[in-house]
């Protein structure tokens, strides 16, 4: 029988980078990573961390795996596009395949302002995989509030951009974007996204994360640095010291924290809206069987997926629901309240 490889060999050449080395190594099995958001970037650095001995990390996404994903998204493959499992699962499923030894714990769940800190609370860094700035600006809150070290990093078209915040020490998003660049930011929705440009970015905030896992803060990266690989062009803003008059590190006023802000109801311009209202757990046999008469339907243990022209709507266990076919609220309400309940 085959047993797992001995951890000396499956780290060894790790091990010999003297920056890391035997120290380092044990520092990374006992170091708790929590990734949010596992699309493109998130699946990167999630596949990073784990093979380098992150001992354990909690992967946070809402989504579900769909065939466009497949071209930069390099934890998933075609069999979870065709099944549509939850990403935080189908990550965990395949870092198993590589790394039995770490633990991961996959929450399939939407990060907001209720939730944030039974998702967040007691890691030692946070990284971004997400995809807007809503999102960015609560984890920003609340890295800041509680001290915790997060990175920065986000990919479009052939552009790539990534800062490490180390609350108190260096400036956090808030003090370099005091308004998220709304209106003119693209998103990979409208300017499509190069998978070198995913891995780029990812590269540079799984290598900072390592850095500040294994001690080596002195070493982490003070800058804004942003990197097109298509155009050449970068660039780097020196950002030292915090921002005094930042409503986050000087004023520590968390407004995203605070907020009573609703789940999101827009999935990056995906022609898709998601329901999410309250807590509502559903018996995906007892349903299916409802909805049968009214379109297709099929599941398994993590979604259930309905279809009815010109509307697909995927259900998670908890209720909550991303409807696709149309980005107007309240007709993806009606079509929920009609055939889940209100
Ligand atoms: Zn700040």
């Amino acid at each position: 029988m085959e047993t797992a490889p001995a951890k000396e060999d499956r780290y060894s050449r790790q091990v010999l980078f003297k920056e890391i080395g035997a120290e380092g190594q044990k520092r990374l099995t006992e170091a708790r990573v929590v990734i949010v958001g596992c699309g493109a970037t998130g699946s990167a650095l999630a596949s990073l961390l784990a093979r380098s001995g992150v001992g354990t990390l909690r992967i946070i996404d809402r989504d579900y795996v769909e065939p466009s994903n497949l071209q930069r998204q390099s934890l998933f493959d075609e069999n979870d596009a065709r099944e549509s499992l939850p990403k935080a699962i189908a990550a965990a499923r395949s870092i198993a395949r590589f790394n039995s030894q770490i633990e991961v714990d996959p929450q399939v769940a939407d990060l907001i302002p209720a939730t944030v800190d039974s998702l967040l609370g007691g890691f030692h860094l946070i990284l971004d995989g997400t995809d807007n700035f809503e999102t960015r600006y609560l984890i920003n809150d609340y890295a800041v509030k509680n001290s915790v070290p997060w990175i920065y990093a986000a990919a479009v078209g052939g552009y790539s951009v990534t800062l490490s915040v180390l609350p108190g020490e260096t400036p956090c998003l808030a003090c370099i974007f005091p308004e998220s660049p709304r209106g003119t930011v693209e998103t990979c929705e409208t300017a499509g996204i190069l998978n070198s440009a995913v891995n780029l970015v990812a590269s540079l905030a799984a290598t900072e994360a390592l850095k500040f896992l294994v001690g080596a803060r002195s070493k982490m990266r003070r800058s804004l640095l942003s990197w097109d690989v298509w155009s050449d062009e970068h660039a780097e803003l020196t950002a030292v010291t915090p921002r005094d008059s930042c409503r986050v590190c000087g004023g520590r006023e968390f407004i995203h924290l605070a907020g009573t802000a609703r789940p999101h109801i827009t999935m990056c311009g995906r022609n898709s809206v998601q329901i999410h209202e309250r807590e509502r757990p559903v018996d995906f046999a007892e349903l299916s069987s409802r909805l049968q008469p009214h379109g297709n339907v099929r599941h398994n243990e993590f979604v259930l997926k309905f279809w009815r022209e010109p509307y697909e709507m995927t259900l998670f266990p908890d209720g909550r629901a991303i409807i696709k076919g149309t980005t107007d609220p309240a007709v993806a309400r009606s079509l929920y309240a009609r055939f889940v309940g209100s």
